[in-house]
């Protein structure tokens, strides 16, 4: 879906509560963003997105500059507060194609620059089709690059901190460029690691093998090291598949998938059909 086709006509007044960086200093900054929505009118739920709209003046004359975050938190918030939710923020740039300079996102600069106390101005939430199944016996089956691990935080809390587990197999696939930037699973924060102890679920990480090269992350590795699992959970009716993060990932992801299939047409065809059954969700972005 288009950006121009999210519904903003309805907003929301979020109160930074805290921003912490949850990268280190030696690679790209991202940051974990609790906003508080007082308005009980916001309801959310895992799996969704916010826009935030940052005011202008912008290029063109447009009163906003409007961007879209996965949620990172679950449904009851962050803490113990309803009211509050988070969001993980790369610091983005952009290369001026006349120029070759670059450039500092608007949106995301924004957003990293504010102080608790401040107050921004949000839409939404939008997005139902990255939603976990009722069925607890399901299996789940999330792979993700960067800032595509925040639904994944939203799902692991939601599943073990408020259902109180899950029966199926549930298997997270990351990639990331060097350890500091596994998000939300490094030492800076390690909200996802807490869960390594529960039965259900494993995680599996993909490091960059060039890492001080400028190459998108890869999570392809860690898939065909664990092929047999991946196709077999694939095929199987009760597994949900869910893929967030760059767009570039579809391509990457198609492809080992075709490798692990064993031909691309084995592939496409389970894709097609895993669409049909409504078990592939995507959240992509450019
Ligand atoms: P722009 O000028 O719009 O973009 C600057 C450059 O950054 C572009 O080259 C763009 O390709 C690149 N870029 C954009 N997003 C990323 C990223 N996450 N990692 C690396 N490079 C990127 N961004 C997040 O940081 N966290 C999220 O949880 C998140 N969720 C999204 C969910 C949806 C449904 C969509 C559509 C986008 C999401 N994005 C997320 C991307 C976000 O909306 C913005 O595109 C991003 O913050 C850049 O906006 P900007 O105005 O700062 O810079």
């Amino acid at each position: 879906m288009k950006l121009s086709q999210y519904n903003t006509d309805c907003t929301y007044v979020a109160d930074i509560v805290s921003s912490e960086r949850i990268t280190d200093e030696s690679t790209a900054e991202v940051r974990h963003i609790i906003l508080r929505v007082t308005d009980p009118a916001f309801q959310f739920i895992e799996g969704q997105s916010i826009a935030v709209l940052v005011p202008g003046p912008h290029a063109f004359g447009n009163k906003y500059h409007i961007r879209l975050y996965s949620i990172a938190s679950s449904r009851m918030g962050e803490g113990t507060r309803g009211a509050e939710l988070s969001i993980c923020v790369r610091r983005c740039f952009y290369i001026d194609e006349v120029s070759g300079e670059r450039y500092p996102g608007v949106a995301s600069n924004f957003l990293c620059d504010q102080q608790p106390g401040d107050r921004i101005e949000i839409a939404g939430p939008y997005g139902r089709q990255f939603v976990t199944p009722r069925d607890e016996t399901c299996n789940l089956l999330m792979i993700g690059v960067g800032t595509g691990i925040a639904p994944f935080r939203a799902f692991t809390k939601h599943i073990y901190g408020e259902r109180g587990g899950w029966q199926g197999k549930v298997r997270l696939f990351y990639g990331a460029r060097t350890g500091m930037d596994l998000l939300y699973m490094n030492d800076r924060n390690n909200d996802i690691s807490s869960y390594y102890d529960e039965d259900s679920f494993k995680a599996f990480e993909s490091l960059s093998p060039r890492p001080h090269f400028d190459e998108p992350a890869q999570v392809e590795r860690s898939l065909k090291e664990n092929a047999e699992e991946v196709w077999s959970m694939l095929q199987d009716s009760k597994t949900h598949a869910y893929i967030s993060g760059l767009s570039s990932l579809e391509e990457q992801l198609d492809d080992a998938l075709a490798d692990i299939a064993g031909s691309p047409e084995a592939w496409v065809q389970l894709k097609k059909r895993m669409i049909k059954e409504g078990r592939w969700s995507t959240l992509f972005y450019e």
